[in-house]
């Protein structure tokens, strides 16, 4: 079995997530693979999604070359 880092999964296998809004407390859908999302009411979700692949020195592995490229440009 391949081992990867659970910071990494949602990032090749995206899947919806659930986050309280900071602002109205209701719950706003968020692709794992991104960092963040508008809730209806304008407030913002961020996600700490990139975290572990800014410093993890298998992120290039891991996430592969150009999302990693992509992960640090945000
Ligand atoms: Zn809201």
């Amino acid at each position: 079995m391949e081992m990867r880092c659970p910071g990494s999964s949602g990032v090749l296998r995206p899947t919806i997530e659930l986050l309280p809004c900071p602002k109205c407390g209701k719950d706003v859908e968020i692709f794992t693979d991104e960092t963040k999302a508008e809730c209806e009411c304008g407030g913002v979700v961020y996600r700490d999604l990139s975290s572990c692949v800014q410093w993890c020195s298998f992120a290039e592995k891991c996430v592969g070359e150009e999302k990693l490229k992509e992960l640090k440009k945000k």
